[in-house]
């Protein structure tokens, strides 16, 4: 087939094409994770044939240097100018998924699918297109998908670059690193939607607040993943509330984002560390999202718990009470398997919805934690999340970021 004619979106016999996305594998945690071995086909909004090699499309590129690249330090910005690897291409009808991990490609293709995943999840919270905060200066986002000998991943003006520490180790590549990833294309979606600092920042909490989305966005993106929801729930025989109320989440979890979400941290247990000092309100976020889930289970008749008169048991009870008065009956799991994923996938957008219509509420140089739960549950109380207020705020004060 001619892949010019996948630009006019037409059949053979003339007929409009339906617009389905274009196809790419993507590991929802890195492939040395037990139960993510295999990588997922994901399909990304722009339709087939409007990704080019690069990958590439309107709103990001990957670019793949020959030479040992230095991470871009600011007066150092992209585009990057030295020479690159060949581009990866695109099959006959517009899909990269032909593209295995064992290509030399893979790095580029898999980097640039995570975080065009995240965009696409993100634009369908805010229900249209994302600016980048650096346009017009950068009309698109540089995607360096390995850095060799750096262990870390960075974004900034323009750019979203991910290290290798040992390039033989799959563990060392950021880039295999869908969490990681992800992270990062929180923090700079949180910087085109919620805007730039005009002064320092002394006197908010804006960079552990940025801390906290980031690590939120890898979550929501974690629990778009049809592989990581089945596994988190079969796992948990579909209750999440006992395995978040008694912290057993950390010990069953393979997955990072849910055992560093589910915690029992309080405000006042965390110090002033950007990264620690964001953990009892990303953990309160968790606690909404279970919060929801839990109550859409009772009232769809698959769970015989009231979260509403259950919620903060951690006050109640000590864990082994709890436990025996709460074990849930794994027997008939099974049977509700579908209907509990689609309560968690209904949970997930009610919460993310909520946070990321926030952020139109919130002014950069007078975020904090509290002004942050407060337009929280503003936008929720606004939308869908309207019947949850009360248990959202329940969660915030128990973390002590609501009084
Ligand atoms: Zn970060």
């Amino acid at each position: 087939m001619d892949a010019t004619a996948h630009t006019s979106d037409t059949n053979p016999d003339g007929a409009v094409a339906p617009r389905l996305g274009t196809r790419f594998l993507v590991f929802p945690q890195p492939p040395y994770v037990p139960g993510y071995e295999n990588p997922e086909v994901v399909w990304l909004a722009p339709s087939a044939g409007r990704i080019m090699a690069g990958p590439s499309d309107r709103r990001m590129y990957v670019a793949d240097p020959l030479e040992l690249k230095r991470p871009y330090a600011y007066p150092d910005l992209p585009p990057y100018a030295g020479g690159l690897h060949p581009p990866a291409e695109p099959d006959a009808d517009g899909h990269f998924d032909h593209i295995t991990p064992d290509s030399p490609a893979f790095l580029a293709t898999h980097s640039f699918a995570c975080a065009r995943r995240v965009l696409d999840i993100f634009e369908g919270y805010v229900g249209r297109d994302i600016r980048w905060f650096f346009e017009p200066t950068l009309s698109r986002l540089e995607i360096i998908p390995h850095i060799v000998d750096w262990d870390n991943a960075q974004s900034g003006f323009g750019f979203l670059e991910l290290g290798e520490s040992e390039p033989e180790r799959m563990a060392s590549r950021f880039a295999l690193n869908f969490d990681s990833v992800a992270h990062e294309m929180g923090h700079l979606i949180l910087l085109s939607e919620l805007g730039l600092l005009e002064g320092d920042g002394a006197g908010s909490e804006f960079f552990a607040y940025h801390e906290a989305i980031a690590d939120f966005a890898s979550l929501l993106g974690l629990l778009h993943f049809d592989t990581a929801v089945d596994r988190i729930l079969r796992r948990t025989g579909g209750n999440l509330m006992i395995n978040n109320e008694l912290d057993r989440f950390a010990e069953l979890s393979d997955e990072r984002q849910i055992r560093s979400f589910n915690n029992s941290l309080r405000a006042g247990d965390v110090g002033s560390e950007v990264h620690d000092h964001s953990k009892p309100f990303a953990g309160g976020l968790f606690d909404c999202l279970i919060e929801v889930y839990q109550s859409l289970l009772f009232e769809r008749g698959l769970s015989d718990l009231d979260p509403r008169r259950f919620s903060n048991l951690r006050q109640q009870l000590a864990p082994d009470m709890l436990e025996v008065k709460l074990r849930p009956s794994r027997t008939d799991y099974e049977t509700k398997h579908f209907a509990s994923k689609a309560a968690l996938q209904e949970a997930r957008d009610i919460v993310g919805e909520s946070v990321v219509r926030s952020w139109r509420l919130l002014d950069p140089d007078d975020v904090t934690f509290e002004t942050a739960a407060e337009a929280f549950l503003t936008a929720a109380e606004r939308g869908r999340g309207r019947a949850y207020v009360e248990q959202f705020e329940d969660c915030m004060r128990w973390r002590e970021i609501l009084w």
